[in-house]
């Protein structure tokens, strides 16, 4: 019998990979201003066409790439942030995967625009479906941009798949407002076919909070904060009295890093219980830092679920923390005769 089995070309396993990294449009607005993030931007501007179907362009002020480095970005496993295996366990960047470009690169049309500080001129690189089209030199200002045109140009069927253009929106804000709650040092702005949905300025936790989900939010927030030596708990719930009958807002970070945590979830909602009325959630937006070798971000490749060392502990803290702050601000039980 004769040998049958062969790599396959770089094209096809960025495709394959991209199949997990780039789900949506969402998928690509969360890639790309993680990249500008960790590339020290200090303001970042998301533009949007038709949900993303047609354009989600990010343009940052960060650190820009050089000519060699901006044609490197696009080969998988391709990254300035990590250079060993140790790495991953002391990590103070958004990626590390270096796959992002690639995948994205591999099912869209892109045009990358990027140059670093004191160089004159910048690199332009268009790239299609993988195959690099054209690069030439540019004058673009100093930062980058990334336009990502006809997600899914060659997967009708992902692109089939696609939900209505306001399902799809809601998911891209989603992804938006978790990067502003996280970076409130960072000027964000977005746009959707051209009209204004975010302007929010450098500011502070709160203000932030404010910023995303309208001024009638400062008056329901309470602080919560707490510095042991496994974690450090800041940020706000959401008083009793405003907790929504639907899933209200339930925010979760750790270093930075929006997660999803079933478990946690548990420990806020056994602070608040008898607090609550029937069937309303509380609201929450928690930060939580930890020692980054705790952590095991390397689960998915979306990194949305994150591994704690000492979960349990986490919890008791958390639980604690929380009622603790219910408790100081005189928050008393929510009579509710339906119970
Ligand atoms: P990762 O973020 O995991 O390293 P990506 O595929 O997202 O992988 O990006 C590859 C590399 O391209 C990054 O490591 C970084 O060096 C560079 N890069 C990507 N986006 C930007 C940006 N907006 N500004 C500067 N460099 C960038
Ligand atoms: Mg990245």
């Amino acid at each position: 019998m004769s040998d049958i089995i062969k790599l396959l070309p770089d094209h096809v396993a960025n495709q394959i990979a991209a199949g997990e990294v780039v789900q949506r449009p969402a998928s690509v607005v969360k890639e790309l201003l993680e990249n500008a993030i960790d590339a020290q931007a200090t303001q970042i501007k998301l533009l949007v066409k038709d949900a993303g179907r047609t354009l989600i362009q990010v343009i940052d002020d960060g650190k820009g790439m050089t000519t060699t480095d901006a044609r490197l970005s696009f080969e998988r496993h391709a990254t300035s942030k990590i250079s060993s295996a140790e790495d991953l366990f002391a990590l103070h960047t958004k990626g590390f995967r270096g796959e992002a470009l690639a995948s994205i690169a591999a099912v869209a049309h892109v045009d990358l625009k990027t140059r670093p500080e004191g160089e004159d001129v910048g690199t332009q690189i268009e790239i299609e479906g993988s195959t690099i089209k054209s690069q030439e030199v540019c004058a673009c200002l100093k930062g980058t941009s990334i336009a990502v045109k006809n997600l899914f140009f060659n997967i009708p069927a992902r692109r089939n798949f696609l939900k209505s253009d306001s399902v799809e929106l809601r998911h891209i804000i989603d992804e938006f407002q978790r990067v502003a709650l996280a970076h409130e040092g960072i000027t964000f702005m977005m746009y959707h076919n051209d009209g204004e949905l975010f302007n929010l300025p450098k500011t502070n936790k709160r203000q932030r909070i404010v910023g995303v989900f309208g001024p009638k939010t400062n008056e329901k927030l309470v602080p919560v904060t707490e510095d042991t030596e496994i974690v450090k708990i800041e940020g706000f719930i959401v008083k009793p009295e405003f907790a929504k009958k639907t899933k209200g807002e339930q925010f979760f970070f750790v270093n930075d890093r929006f997660i999803k945590h079933p478990y946690l979830n548990h420990s806020v909602s056994a602070a608040f219980d008898g607090l609550l009325p029937d069937r309303a959630r509380a609201s929450y937006f928690l930060f939580l830092t930890v020692d980054p070798k705790t952590i095991d971000i390397n689960i998915h490749p979306t990194k949305t679920e994150v591994k704690f060392e000492d979960e349990h502990a986490i919890y008791t803290l958390l639980r604690a923390a929380v009622k603790h702050s219910l408790g100081q601000f005189n928050i008393a039980p929510v009579l509710d005769f339906n119970r």
